[in-house]
């Protein structure tokens, strides 16, 4: 706590040079912090009144400066005294719900609301629901193994949890076991450790259906990838159902043994598309059906038409407009609540950012000419604004991969993709990198 408060006591001090002494004395001395929650530091401010003023005047430098000393925010949440208990309240619900999340892992218990019952079939959906209808009813006869692969928050451990709860549900007799890539390779290590590889070895031999979520994540790590492929062959010689979802189809998952990728390409490869405008629509139905949410369904058309993202940043929002409808005592939600949650993103769109727009501020910061920006020297000094530049692309447009490519001389997708989660990597370890690519954004922000 002590920490917690030296910090704060340090954005204060920064603030005090930053604002004017009247703003100082108004809005940020009086604010109270109350915790971290989520990634997003919690302050309380005196009034209703003096939370407006503060949104309103210094929310970008807040933020910044709060970033600048507490390591783990990327938010800051303003209450008014009226909104603190409900809100606090909210926190512990969401603390329960993650808890019961971890346990469900640890025991290998399905989530009992990923159902197919629950699944919005659709164009982006229709087939690999088919296959996982299909996988439910006769496990290891007709696709195996099943290959998921799709972007994130498509559905992906949604329906791979719905075979298990279906599987579970219509046969109890059929011993399955769901594991995340990162729960087997850490049962894998720690076996090894531990010297009792053998009982490691019995328990996902001996079942009749094996998921893996997340199997990308086996890419590089060699001594797993090579049990999980005696794992495999000992599954699929006695026809035991292997099912697994990825992020990426098998070509494309790196540093992947060849024998292991064409045992993945064995059966049947199936992708997940981005949901279209009525399906989106129908998801959000569900779930409004399925939480009993009182929401109006003008709320619900605008929700499915400004996100189109994915599904998890669907129903998020519209968990978003929720709290907010009851934060201010309200019974339904409504267009006025729903507009104030998606502000962030309606205003970025309408910031109408360009590629030639980041990169003009990218060289202007690293003093860097464009030809050379996207040109193709390979000097430090070039190429890690030119990274820089194209991670900033990827954060902040929504642009293909090709386009961006396009934009960098011809470069192909990969070298983008690359550049992208090379740099993503790296802000999590270089603080001053993160440093610098937070000022740029906030350039490319206030530049328009
Ligand atoms: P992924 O594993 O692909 O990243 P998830 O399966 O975790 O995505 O899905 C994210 C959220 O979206 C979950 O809450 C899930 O229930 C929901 N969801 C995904 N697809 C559908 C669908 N077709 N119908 C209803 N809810 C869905
Ligand atoms: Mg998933």
């Amino acid at each position: 706590m002590d920490n917690f408060l030296t910090k704060w006591n340090e954005v204060l001090k920064d603030m005090e040079n930053l604002v004017t002494a009247v703003s100082y004395d108004l809005y940020i001395e009086t604010l109270e912090p109350i915790k971290v929650e989520n990634n997003r530091l919690v302050l309380l401010a005196s009034t209703a009144t003096t939370k407006k003023q503060l949104l309103k005047l210094h929310k970008e430098k807040l933020l910044s400066t709060v970033q600048n000393h507490f390591d783990n925010v990327d938010d800051i949440i303003v209450l008014d005294p009226t909104e603190k208990d409900s809100f606090l309240e909210d926190v512990k619900e969401a603390e329960k719900i993650l808890e019961t999340e971890q346990v469900l892992n640890e025991k290998n218990k399905l989530n009992e609301k990923y159902t197919f019952e629950n699944f919005v079939v659709g164009k982006s959906n229709q087939i690999v629901y088919s296959a996982a209808i299909n996988v439910s009813k006769n496990p290891g006869k007709n696709f195996n193994p099943l290959f998921i692969y799709g972007g994130v928050g498509l559905g992906k451990t949604h329906l791979l949890h719905a075979i298990g709860n279906y599987i579970r549900k219509n046969n109890k007799t059929i011993k399955l076991l769901y594991v995340t890539c990162e729960q087997f390779m850490n049962a894998f290590t720690k076996a090894l450790k531990e010297k009792n590889i053998e009982a490691f070895r019995q328990r996902y031999r001996e079942v009749d259906v094996l998921m893996v979520d997340d199997i990308q994540f086996i890419s590089n790590k060699t001594g797993t990838q090579e049990e999980f492929f005696h794992t495999f062959n000992d599954l699929y010689q006695n026809n035991k159902q292997i099912i697994l979802a990825s992020d990426k189809h098998p070509r494309n998952i790196e540093a992947l043994e060849e024998r292991l990728r064409s045992r993945f390409a064995g059966g049947l490869i199936q992708d997940i598309q981005k949901p279209d405008f009525e399906t989106r629509l129908a998801i959000l139905q569900k779930k409004v059906e399925i939480e009993n949410y009182t929401v109006d369904s003008d709320v619900l058309e605008y929700l499915a038409e400004k996100i189109d993202t994915n599904i998890r940043e669907l129903e998020g929002n519209l968990n978003k407009v929720v709290s907010l409808s009851i934060l201010i005592g309200k019974n339904n939600a409504t267009m006025l609540e729903a507009e104030e949650a998606l502000r962030d993103i309606t205003s970025s769109q309408a910031q109408n950012l360009t590629i030639d727009k980041i990169m003009d501020v990218v060289c202007n910061y690293y003093k860097v000419k464009k030809v050379d920006l996207v040109g193709k020297k390979k000097n430090k000094e070039i190429v890690d604004p030119r990274q820089i530049c194209i991670y900033l692309i990827t954060e902040l447009i929504d642009v293909p991969l090709m386009t961006i490519g396009n934009a960098f001389g011809g470069r192909d997708h990969t070298t983008i993709m690359h550049a992208r989660d090379k740099i993503a990597q790296n802000i999590k370890v270089d603080k001053s990198l993160k440093t610098n690519v937070e000022d740029l954004i906030a350039m490319i922000k206030s530049d328009n």
